[in-house]
């Protein structure tokens, strides 16, 4: 198919995730492949308005796909938010004679990646690079893995010492406003359960959890908590069971920014490869405004608005496993 599309940008914004750095690689390879040139552009859209942009070459991209982090950077950056940035960024773009953009980040970075690209008409495909698997459209995110794989690496660790002390671990993982990180991460490392936004909204997880018992023969218990208003985060659950349930000897642990870093899983990077390979492939079929998503193993083009709508719901299946499991 005769696409428009001759030179594109590349960028990651907002939160990092492993496996950016594959993505990049990819895009970079596959436009390469495809006869386009290829401009990195640093820092996110706080680079596209600063022009910090640069030409990539294939072997700009040699030696970074078990990194993690991304080596073009990331930023939020505010000034994108307004008509007078967009415009300064829509103009280095020209500049560089830069037709279309792959932005790789989360539903922020793909929110304005949707305003920009409908403001100035250029084609831009989205890579949901995010570890919080929050978007919808997709099964999974670039990330998501290594930090599931991260997540319950640390739990194992944790349970050795809340074992010999007895203790009731609320342990913190990131997610915002989504669940599947938490959920995820509980089932794989065999903890009692997972208080998530989702469930949250609907009754007091924390309630019926101690209501419920925990299992006798258990000599300790961790339990999942989303970072998240809804939940109200680990500390606070833990200060309400100090006053509400004080038979128990009640400890805390938020793994914070360790979730985002190391080496990305397989997994991650063979998502990041077939994703950065496929943002090129939709701009061939002159595909715009649609984030790369996966189903069912098959790469599928959802449009930014699908993607962004925040009424991802989490999977009954998956709470049954972690309830079932955890008696
Ligand atoms: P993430 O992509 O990880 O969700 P953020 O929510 O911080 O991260 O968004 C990253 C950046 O995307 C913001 O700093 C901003 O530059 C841009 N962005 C987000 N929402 C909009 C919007 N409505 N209009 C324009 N730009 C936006």
């Amino acid at each position: 198919m005769d696409s428009n599309v001759k030179s594109i940008g590349v960028l990651t914004s907002g939160g990092d995730a492993p496996g950016m750095n594959a993505a990049i690689r990819a895009v970079t390879r596959a436009a390469i492949f495809n006869g386009m040139r290829v401009f990195g552009i640093y820092r996110g859209y706080k680079g596209l308005i600063s022009n910090e942009i640069e030409e990539f070459k294939t072997n700009s991209v040699s030696n970074i796909i078990q990194k993690g982090g991304t080596i073009l950077k990331t930023a939020r950056c505010e000034e994108f938010m307004t008509e007078a940035g967009r415009k300064t960024a829509y103009e280095n773009m020209q500049r560089h004679g830069i037709d279309a953009l792959v932005v790789i980040g989360g539903d922020g970075s793909l929110t304005g990646a949707g305003v920009f690209a409908n403001e100035y008409n250029i084609p831009i495909v989205g890579l949901p690079g995010t570890i919080d698997n929050d978007l919808n459209g997709t099964d999974t995110t670039i990330g998501y893995d290594t930090a599931l794989n991260t997540i319950m690496e640390s739990m194992d660790k944790i349970r050795d010492t809340a074992t010999s002390h007895e203790r009731l671990f609320f342990v913190e993982v990131m997610g915002r406003n989504c669940g599947y990180l938490a959920l995820n991460s509980a089932i794989a490392s065999g903890a009692e359960a997972a208080i998530i936004p989702e469930i949250s909204i609907e009754k007091d997880q924390l309630a019926e959890l101690i209501n419920q018992g925990f299992r006798k023969s258990k000599s300790s218990s961790m339990v999942l908590v989303t970072e998240s208003e809804v939940t109200g985060g680990a500390m606070n659950l833990a200060e309400r069971v100090k006053k509400e349930y004080p038979q128990y000897d009640v400890r805390v642990s938020i793994l914070g920014h360790l979730q985002r870093g190391g080496s990305p899983t397989a997994q991650d990077r063979i998502l990041a490869s077939r994703m950065g390979v496929a943002a090129i492939q939709a701009l061939l079929e002159n595909q715009r405004n649609v984030m790369i998503g996966i189903r069912e193993n098959e790469i599928d083009y959802v449009p930014f608005k699908r993607a962004i709508k925040k009424d991802r719901e989490i999977s009954p299946e998956l709470l049954e496993v972690l309830k079932i499991s955890s008696i």
